[in-house]
């Protein structure tokens, strides 16, 4: 292997110890593609021996894109009053979650914008009523900036209203609005959600409460290398304080219909991605996963990145509206099964400051051709083609079935061709997070 990369650097990946700020800044500007690949496959390994990669049944749908926030990357809200806002009521958002069990959804990750017209109740009836009709789906519900959102609109701090929504049932938060947790580009990026502890202290508080979190960085912008490595040593020393994160999901910023367009008209490419996925990989020495977005990135990414150190490769999402109002869509390569409801009606809202909830919504229908993304089949054959069993996995990451990769010419051992076979219930090992000691 050709190393460009110290050999000190090298060896101390290899024997397991994590790596100090200045020695991954140097792996992540002087690291060659294929020689971080190798290192993050190795630490990959070392924490997952299985030859498994876990994906979830899951729906990202939304409840509002009223928001008061106006971040310059973001293509998905509203502005209170413009006549396609819209909020669901409780019974809408339930008619999606049914879409989504449906399909065999076992996760429904519910985000929306920062809508002060929104009260507390309307929230915890949303996890309420997942809870009670649908006890076989985890509500993965609200990003930190929302549960900012709700605490500010109601009058409580954050930890009361993170107590009330656990009491509620909710029991795992997303890992969205990171952004990058620096406060130099969360400044110039989002500036009224507050620097990076805005984002940490939540995920913090929740922790303490017993919740789990992702983690989440959306780079590609205006970032430097420096605040990189400021993101990820926030949540590497959070996850040494709390060991509440289950993983790690990168992406890239994608800039159609954003004011950040003008300033960033690409997205970043593979390469960049790639390095990424494999950096944290092996920086994060504490995260038990790392999430290769295949949504985001486009599915053959997806799948190569499943040989650059990730173990996940994220969720089904049958509905998502955030990246496709970008214009960033996968439409699907397999058969699937019926579309899930979409944004297929928006009603004026007659110039009102703040529209009632209920008024100009989307409706459950079907979604147009191009938003169809992919089926659960589909999931599986990518993660087989990349070389791996697929075992599919809950939301805090335990896995709930194995489906073999069919034997193919060339296997060791192989008798025939095949179709995949349900494998053990156990799946791979559950990895805790390491200790993050000899930095
Ligand atoms: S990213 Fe979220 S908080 Fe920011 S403008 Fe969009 S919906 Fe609002």
């Amino acid at each position: 292997m050709s190393i460009s990369c110290s050999e000190a650097i090298e060896e101390k990946v290899l024997s397991g110890r994590g790596l100090s700020r200045e020695e991954g800044l140097q792996l992540w500007q002087q690291g060659d593609l294929l020689e971080l690949a190798y290192l993050a496959n190795h630490v990959r390994r070392r924490l997952h021996p299985e030859p498994a990669v876990s994906f979830v049944i899951d729906s990202n749908p939304n409840y509002t894109n009223v928001c008061i926030t106006d971040c310059i990357f973001c293509a998905f809200y509203r502005k209170p009053g413009q006549k396609d806002a819209y909020t669901l009521t409780v019974e809408q958002v339930m008619e999606k979650v049914q879409s989504a069990a449906d399909l065999g959804a076992t996760t429904v990750l519910l985000q929306g914008g920062h809508n002060p017209a929104i009260p507390l109740d309307y929230y915890l009836e949303l996890i309420r009523e997942t809870r009670r009709r649908f006890p076989q789906i985890t509500p993965h519900f609200f990003t930190a900036s929302e549960i900012t959102n709700m605490a500010q609109v109601a009058g409580l701090t954050i930890r009361e209203v993170l107590q009330q929504l656990k009491e509620a049932g909710q029991h795992t938060l997303p890992g969205g609005g990171a952004e990058v947790l620096s406060d130099r580009i969360r400044r110039r990026l989002a500036p009224k959600k507050g620097g990076a502890e805005a984002w940490l202290s939540v995920h913090r508080q929740a922790h303490e409460l017993g919740l789990k979190s992702t983690a989440t960085m959306m780079f590609g912008h205006i970032e430097e290398d420096q605040d990189i490595m400021d993101h990820l040593d926030a949540i590497r020393n959070l996850q040494d304080e709390t060991g509440g994160f289950t993983a790690f999901v990168p992406w890239t910023f994608k800039p159609g219909n954003t004011p950040l367009l003008k300033h960033i008209p690409e997205h970043a490419g593979p390469t960049r991605y790639l390095r990424m996925i494999a950096f944290s990989r092996i920086y994060l020495d504490n995260f038990p996963h790392i999430q290769a977005s295949w949504f985001s990135e486009g599915k053959k990414t997806g799948q190569i990145a499943l040989h650059f150190g990730a173990d996940d490769f994220g969720g089904t999402l049958f509905e998502e509206n955030v990246h496709a109002a970008a214009g960033f869509v996968n439409p699907a390569i397999a058969p699937r099964p019926a579309a899930v409801g979409g944004m297929v009606v928006q009603q004026p809202t007659g110039g009102r400051d703040v529209a009632p909830i209920g008024a100009g919504v989307p409706v459950p229908g079907a979604l147009p051709a191009g938003l169809h993304k992919t089926a659960v089949d589909e999931i599986i054959t990518l993660i087989h083609e990349s070389g791996f069993d697929a075992a599919q996995r809950t939301t805090r990451y335990e896995i709930l079935r194995r489906i073999a990769r069919p034997l193919v010419a060339g296997d060791a051992g192989m008798p025939a061709k095949g179709t995949p076979k349900e494998g053990s219930l156990s799946g791979r090992p559950a990895a805790g997070p390491a200790t993050g000691a000899a930095r």
